[in-house]
């Protein structure tokens, strides 16, 4: 393990895109973004993606109901669809079945899969099913279309662009945070408590908040999900693009639970809103001129969508900017506590 521990999960994806030299004229974008995409049919694209889930490492069974779990292998999915400007519409399941795994159990967890397949519009069109000799273990793989013209990838950011998130970033990892410590004596209202950890157990993808900007006509130049923190795909983005960032702290949209219970159980909401991850909220770029067209095109039944930086001519380059409005290396931010 310990090559593997070198060389980290996306040194080992580079390795891996490197290894496999093959190529099919189908498909038009391969590794390196949230979705593969294929060629262009009808002035269309096809997009797929793929994701797994096993208990201990991504869930446990314990703090998640099988609803819960079932949604929420779909919203991950779905957001990786989202995070292209893509229509999803089928699933196929792989799942590897322990034996202290229940019928009942799976009848629960397909519940949650039809709720979340609903929601989206999607089918589950099919799958596989084996045994697993300790864990849960689940795949799921998502296919979705979108307009060809109006595909978002990683790599279209350039400087000068506005960089805008939807949603609020940190719910998830703080309420991840409430599930794994439930000894700490925690500050918090049972409705926080509830919001925070609904916000990780059961995320909702922004589907129709991606529709809406491929449907429109704003200039938006790349997008991503956010899955390993805004930090993180924020890095993605730029790396696939050749561009650095600017962020600006004070910008970030942190929702009031999430202030209310950082600030009373005294934990540094830099650190969560900045790197915690499963946020799956949608990181895009726009033309500067069209940020105050996002207001008009998100109403009431969407997350919204707020500026909260810049692309910058600096390739790698990630800098913040402290509430007094300073620039900030990442690690200096993370360390520096306000609230
Ligand atoms: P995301 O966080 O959006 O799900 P990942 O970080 O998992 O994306 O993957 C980044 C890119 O690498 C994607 O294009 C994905 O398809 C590809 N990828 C990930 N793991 C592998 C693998 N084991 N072999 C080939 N491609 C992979
Ligand atoms: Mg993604």
């Amino acid at each position: 393990m310990t090559d593997l521990t070198q060389l980290g999960e996306f040194g080992f994806i580079g390795k891996v895109d490197r290894l496999l030299t093959a190529k099919s004229a189908s498909v038009h974008k391969g590794i390196g973004d949230d979705c593969a995409v294929y060629e262009e049919r009808g002035g269309k694209r096809y997009v797929a993606s793929t994701d797994a889930l096993i208990e201990t490492v991504h869930f446990k069974l314990t703090t998640t109901t099988p609803e819960q779990l079932g949604m929420k292998c779909i919203s991950v999915n779905v957001s990786d669809v989202a995070a292209m400007g893509a229509v999803p519409q089928s699933a196929l399941i792989s799942l590897g079945i322990p034996k202290t795994i229940s019928y009942a159990f799976l009848k629960r967890f397909y519940r949650g899969i039809n709720r979340a397949c609903s929601a989206y519009g999607i089918q589950l069109a099919g799958g596989d099913t084996v045994s697993s000799p300790k864990h849960l273990f689940i795949n799921i793989t998502i296919f979705g279309e979108g307009k060809a013209r109006r595909i978002f990838y990683r790599s279209g950011a350039r400087p000068g662009d506005a960089i805008l998130t939807t949603g609020f970033l940190g719910d998830s990892a703080l309420g991840l945070k409430i599930l794994s410590s439930p000894r700490r004596a925690w500050k918090l209202s049972k409705a926080d408590r509830r919001y925070l950890t609904e916000r990780h157990l059961n995320p909702r993808a922004r589907s129709l908040e991606a529709q809406k900007l491929a449907n429109s006509s704003l200039r938006v130049t790349s997008m991503i999900d956010i899955s390993d923190g805004l930090i993180q795909d924020l890095k993605h983005l730029d790396a696939a693009s050749g561009t650095g960032s600017i962020i600006d702290s004070a910008q970030l949209p942190l929702s009031p639970a999430f202030k209310r219970v950082c600030a009373a159980n005294k934990l540094n909401l830099w650190e969560l809103a900045l790197s915690g991850g499963e946020d799956y909220e949608l990181l895009f770029t726009l033309n500067p001129l069209d940020v105050k067209k996002i207001t008009k095109l998100f109403d009431k039944t969407h997350s919204g969508a707020v500026p909260i930086g810049e692309i910058t001519a600096l390739p790698g380059k990630l800098l913040l900017k402290d509430l007094e409005g300073r620039p900030q290396s990442v690690k200096n931010l993370m360390g520096y506590q306000h609230f």
